[in-house]
């Protein structure tokens, strides 16, 4: 279920941004970028050179993997399926990871990081268009609904955590309905909104190698 284990600021500190992967605590001042001034893991990270072109791209391939929470092989089959897909693989690529039903509960605001949505998943939690789904990949499509279990302590859990992250906005390819702990893909993400703004090109590149 988790993809990434061990320390994860760690990664956020390599890829030299905030990738959110801790919930609440990354809008704090504990957050280790913050604190630490974006210096990359280490010992002695300052006398590593410049990325040469193929590091570049492998490094916005990472913060994109890491972002959304994939390991290896999930994220090259999700490219796999992006490039069978008509149109720009880049593209493709993004709007699939936005998609997918882990990403869609956190948007939503019903889980305070990605690893928090997929928890909920595996555990059987989250319904999506009525049916119980514990596949944190399963990919939503336009008018896709979720919805959470009937379990009383689990919606008061959801709703507890939903205030304490309700200033984050929702995105207007999604539509919310906290009363009833609902949710519902509206439309296709557009470009503008997706939750990472990454080179998706540089990707591209590196994946077609
Ligand atoms: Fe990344 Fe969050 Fe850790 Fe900050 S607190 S380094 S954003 S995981």
């Amino acid at each position: 279920m988790m993809s990434t284990t061990g320390p994860v600021c760690r990664l956020c500190r390599r890829e030299g941004q905030k990738l959110f992967l801790k919930g609440t605590r990354c809008e704090t001042v504990k957050c280790s970028v913050d604190k630490r001034g974006g210096t990359p893991p280490g010992m002695h990270p300052w006398k590593r050179g410049k990325f040469s072109e193929f590091g570049v791209q492998l490094r916005e391939k990472q913060k994109v993997k890491r972002f959304y929470g994939l390991r290896e092989t999930p994220f090259r089959r999700a490219f796999a399926q992006a490039d069978k897909k008509r149109g720009p693989t880049g593209e493709n690529l993004m709007q699939g990871l936005e998609l997918r039903l882990d990403n869609v509960v956190h948007r939503l605001g019903y889980a305070l990081s990605r690893g928090h949505a997929r928890q909920l998943i595996v555990h059987g939690h989250v319904l999506m268009n009525g049916r119980r789904t514990t596949a944190p990949s399963a990919r939503l499509k336009e008018g896709s609904q979720v919805t959470f279990t009937k379990k009383k302590k689990i919606r008061e859990g959801i709703l507890a955590l939903h205030e304490e992250g309700r200033d984050r906005p929702v995105p207007s390819w999604l539509a919310r309905d906290v009363s009833a702990l609902q949710g519902e893909v509206v439309r296709i993400p557009p470009r503008e909104e997706y939750s990472l703004q990454a080179e998706i090109e540089l990707i591209v590149e590196y994946c077609s190698k």
